[in-house]
C-alpha cells in the first residue's frame, strides 16, 4: 500500500515534471515573482492574474530548472488558482513544512483536499537538498503576492 502510493506520488512528480501545466507567459496581469535556487540551478518567473475580487484568476509560470522544482510549479500553479490570496498564503506556509518535515500539517478541511494534492512532494523531506527545489515555487508566489505595486506589463 505505501509503496503504491509512492509510486503513485513519483508519477504524480514526473508527469508534471515533464508537462508542466500552465506553462505560459501572461500577457496581461497583476502580480510577478521571480525566483531563483542557486543550489541547484533552478529559475522562474510567475505571472499572476487577480479577479476583482482579489482571488487568484489565473497563474502562469516560466522558467527552468530540476524535475521536482518544475512539478511544483506546476502543481502550485493548479493548487492555488481561484483561491483568495489569504489561502494560497496559507497553502505555502503549509507546503513549506510538509515538505521539511514530510508529514502533511493540518491545515484545515477547507483546504484539505488541496493539501492532498501537495503529498506527492512531501517525500523530499528526506533529500534535504530538494527542499528547496520543491519550495522555490511558493517562495515565488509568496514574493508575487507581495508586490502589489503593477510592474510595467510589457517588459
Ligand atoms: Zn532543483
Amino acid at each position: 500500500m505505501f509503496d503504491d502510493l509512492r509510486d503513485l506520488y513519483q508519477e504524480v512528480i514526473l508527469d508534471h515534471g515533464r508537462k508542466p501545466r500552465n506553462f505560459r507567459r501572461l500577457e496581461t496581469f497583476d502580480r510577478e515573482g521571480r525566483g531563483d535556487n542557486p543550489m541547484c540551478g533552478d529559475r522562474m518567473q510567475l505571472w499572476v492574474k487577480l479577479a476583482p475580487d482579489g482571488r487568484l484568476d489565473d497563474l502562469a509560470f516560466q522558467g527552468k530548472g530540476c524535475a521536482i522544482s518544475m512539478a511544483s510549479a506546476s502543481l502550485m500553479t493548479e493548487t492555488v488558482r481561484g483561491k483568495t490570496q489569504q489561502e494560497a498564503r496559507h497553502l505555502s506556509d503549509c507546503f513549506r513544512e510538509l515538505a521539511m518535515t514530510g508529514a502533511c500539517p493540518d491545515c484545515g478541511a477547507g483546504l484539505a483536499e488541496e493539501m492532498e494534492r501537495l503529498q506527492a512532494l512531501g517525500g523530499v523531506s528526506e533529500f534535504p537538498s530538494r527542499v528547496k527545489c520543491a519550495t522555490l515555487a511558493w517562495h515565488t508566489l509568496n514574493e508575487a503576492l507581495e508586490n502589489s505595486g503593477k510592474e510595467a506589463s510589457s517588459e
